[in-house]
């Protein structure tokens, strides 16, 4: 599938609003079908991360950003579920610790970025720092808005020093967001899951709204961009990003090391 309709074009505004959260864009099979689709990609995903490993020349960060009940960690169950965990790390972001707090706010997601042969992803990440922040007023407004260029200079860093980027938006509609909140309080097994204080966030979708899309706008670039993913429907959300890093490892020219000196004539006896 092709994915470029979901890329944020470096330089132009990211456009949430008039994005769709439900369209199968360039996909016409059926839920079934697409259910099929996207376990063949977590299973190409999965050869392709063996060989990565194996390879060993390139690090992958994947960056997962949405509103509450947007599917970051189902998305990471289900993209990612045939990988081998040994050379995939999931770092989950809060609220900062005390020795968090205590540094530069790119310090924590600096110490977690992967290392050779390693993919990382980031459920929440350093974007919190101009999402939650913004919204609560955490930090005067001048100090979060320099934290744009802040960020597109540290991930450029990162790039030129050999680390791929792939950031997504998982991007659901209000109402969806409304059926999953009440899914979580109807449904005892999700009750670990309900947070009271969703509600109140909730109250302040269209200030995280405006805070993803100016984040989204300000640091899509030709080495770190993002992807707005239509995220009502799990499959077709899962389809999309199965496809996008399938497309990433695919485009890293990725080979098995060379046999050690000599192995190849040898006889185990
Ligand atoms: P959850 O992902 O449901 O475990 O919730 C994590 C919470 O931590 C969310 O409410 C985030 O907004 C919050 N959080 C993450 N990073 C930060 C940050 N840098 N500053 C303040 N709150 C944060
Ligand atoms: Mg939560």
């Amino acid at each position: 599938m092709d994915t470029s309709p979901f890329l944020v074009e470096p330089g132009t505004a990211a456009n949430i609003a008039d994005r769709s959260t439900r369209k199968k864009v360039g996909f016409d099979g059926s839920k079934t079908e697409g259910k099929r689709l996207a376990t063949g990609l977590a299973e190409r995903l999965s050869e392709l991360q063996r060989l990565f490993w194996a390879d060993g020349r390139h690090k992958v960060l994947v960056v997962l950003q949405a509103m509450d009940t947007g599917g970051k960690d189902s998305t990471i169950r289900h993209v990612f579920h045939h990988t081998n965990p040994q050379g995939v790390k999931v770092h989950g972001f809060r609220q900062p610790s005390t020795l968090e707090r205590a540094h530069d706010y790119l310090w924590r997601a600096h110490a977690r970025t992967p290392g050779d042969g390693e993919i990382a992803v980031f459920n929440r990440s350093h974007y919190e720092d101009v999402l939650v922040v913004r919204v609560h007023s955490l930090v005067d407004e001048d100090r979060w808005r320099r934290r744009y260029r802040h960020i597109r200079e540290w991930e450029r860093m990162l790039a030129e020093e050999g680390t791929t980027i792939r950031k997504f938006f998982l991007h659901i509609s209000h109402d969806e967001q409304r059926e999953r909140l009440q899914d979580r309080i109807d449904d005892p097994s999700k009750h670990w899951k309900f947070d009271p204080g969703d509600i109140d966030e909730r109250k302040r979708w269209d200030d995280y709204q405006a805070a993803f899309e100016e984040a989204i706008t300000e640091t899509s670039t030709e080495w770190a961009p993002w992807y707005v993913v239509p995220a009502d429907r799990k499959w077709f959300r899962n389809i999309v990003i199965g496809q996008a890093l399938v497309d990433t490892l695919e485009g890293l020219d990725l080979r098995y090391p060379p046999p050690a000196e000599g192995i190849t004539d040898l006889v185990v006896r």
